[in-house]
């Protein structure tokens, strides 16, 4: 197979064991999910795990940077990055992303399950805010990927914004299904995922999984 370059677009960094476990533990964990702030701080350091991983996928410019002694030669990447996240529950993930990359630009999707009686559920999007991402880099973080569902219907929408000149998706907790569904509809998309599990239950949540991470991040809704 020589000559033939294989672009890899599901990047399971679980895969080499880190830091990130400790951090995946934590917010699946009974006994230490319930602390919020803990939670949203876990939440945060695993974005910032993807900002790392993520960054080295990017493109870098070769330039000179003075010192007090003389000049050092340092590769930086100019490309221009949009950082998207679907509200609410992505919000902590994404300024994880955000601390690392200092001058992203930002999109936000709010999108929710509307259940009905029969125990199915449609994706209502109310809301998107997001720049030009014509050329960008985009990162779209959502910690936990279930169905893919709602994901889809945020790369759609986001990509009403611009011809971007990557896709990358970023989540905590995968399940299979979730990967193999993005991956089809979408196979030039990038998914880091940071977990795998393979169960989904009737109602979509992801099994083992962590619960529901907007309750925990931010406190239980009066909404089904
Ligand atoms: N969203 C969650 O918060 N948890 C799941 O298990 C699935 C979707």
């Amino acid at each position: 197979m020589a000559g033939l370059i294989l672009k890899i677009m599901v990047h399971r960094i679980f895969r080499d064991n880190s830091l990130l476990n400790q951090f995946i533990a934590e917010i699946r964990d009974v006994n230490v999910q319930n602390d919020r702030l803990r939670f949203r701080q876990n939440m945060e350091r695993i974005g910032q795990i993807f900002a790392y991983e993520i960054s080295k996928h990017l493109s870098y410019q070769e330039e000179e940077v003075e010192t007090p002694l003389g000049t050092a030669s340092c590769n930086l990447s100019k490309d221009k990055l949009v950082l998207a996240t679907i509200l609410r529950a992505g919000l902590p993930l994404h300024n994880g992303l955000l601390s690392f990359f200092d001058n992203a630009d930002n999109a936000f999707v709010s999108a929710y399950r509307k259940h009905h009686k029969d125990g199915t559920f449609e994706i209502n999007m109310t809301y998107v805010t997001c720049p030009d991402i014509t050329d960008s880099v985009v990162i779209i973080s959502d910690p936990m990927l279930a169905t893919g569902a709602s994901m889809q219907k945020s790369i759609e929408a986001l990509l009403d914004y611009g011809k971007p000149k990557e896709v990358h998706v970023a989540c905590a907790i995968a399940s299979t299904n979730g990967i193999e569904y993005i991956s089809r509809i979408y196979p030039k998309v990038h998914l880091w995922i940071a977990a795998e599990d393979e169960e989904l239950t009737a109602k979509s949540y992801i099994v083992p999984g962590l619960g529901d991470a907007g309750d925990l991040a931010f406190g239980s809704k009066l909404q089904d």
